[in-house]
């Protein structure tokens, strides 16, 4: 196969792999905050309870050719559900396409599963304003396992870095939640930023940097919008989550030209 096919098939696999992880993630997402089982039972209509057949369990696809309505009880079917699983493909070619070409594809493993479990805790923070200890914690073991792999794999990342990395962001991030007592970032977002730091840290100490710079803006900018949309007043909350999950996918994407621009490659 020639080079294009080999990265066209690759994209196609990545694709379908997050469609299906996506649909899983749906299973996360409705599950772990009410701590239910995320294994069984199956998958069954919320109106009805008829179970899901697996004929119609196939991402995007049977929404479609049910469209949208429970094939035993006719309820509508949530849009979210197959919008989950284009975001997991979508966010599955992403982060393949960034570690290609960054050539640092020993360190799409942990990337992926970012991919996903980010996607889960950034959709259960805005539906709960809490991100579950049941995923928190488990992706801190799962990160330094993943980095190890990395490490394995031939990835140039640096344990030192991603030690800064989890300095800067539970530091800056901790040290919010301390200052606000809690009403600003919430103990999850504690738990969640030595993860996301350390990921960054290893890919370069700019990502770090430029991915927490990230979280933050895009959360002001989207706490403007809310206010001006009249949806949110000075008291709300806005869940944190998402944004420092966003922050930290563009610090993988973009992080290190960003970086290299402003600070002339002398971070990182
Ligand atoms: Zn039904």
């Amino acid at each position: 196969m020639s080079d294009a096919a080999t990265l066209a098939f690759a994209a196609v696999l990545l694709f379908g792999l997050g469609l299906i992880f996506g649909s899983f993630g749906n299973v996360v997402i409705a599950r772990v905050p009410e701590s239910r089982s995320v294994v069984r039972p199956r998958s069954a209509c919320p109106s009805c309870g008829a179970q899901i057949l697996g004929r119609d369990n196939i991402p995007v696809i049977s929404w479609l050719l049910l469209r949208a309505r429970c094939r035993a009880c006719g309820a509508h079917i949530s849009a979210r559900y197959p919008l989950v699983e284009l975001t997991a493909g979508i966010l599955f070619v992403a982060l393949g396409w960034w570690a290609w070409q960054a050539d640092r594809l020993g360190l799409l493993p942990l990337l992926l599963a970012w991919g996903l479990v980010g996607l889960c805790l950034a959709m259960i923070d805005v539906d709960h304003h809490r991100l579950p200890d049941a995923l928190t914690l488990p992706m801190l073991a799962v990160t330094a396992g993943g980095l190890l792999l990395a490490q394995l794999l031939g990835d140039p990342g640096s344990w030192l870095a991603a030690a800064w990395g989890v300095v800067i962001w539970l530091g800056v991030v901790g040290g919010l939640w301390a200052l606000s007592r809690g009403r600003g970032m919430g103990l999850g977002d504690v738990k969640l930023a030595p993860s996301l730091g350390a990921l960054l840290g290893w890919i370069s100490l700019g990502s770090a940097v430029v991915g927490l710079l990230a979280a933050f803006i895009v959360g002001a900018l989207a706490g403007i919008a809310l206010m001006i949309a009249h949806r949110a007043g000075r008291g709300s909350r806005i869940a944190f989550g998402p944004f420092l999950l966003l922050g930290t996918l563009i610090g993988v994407l973009v992080g290190e030209p960003i970086a290299a621009a402003y600070w002339g490659g002398v971070v990182g």
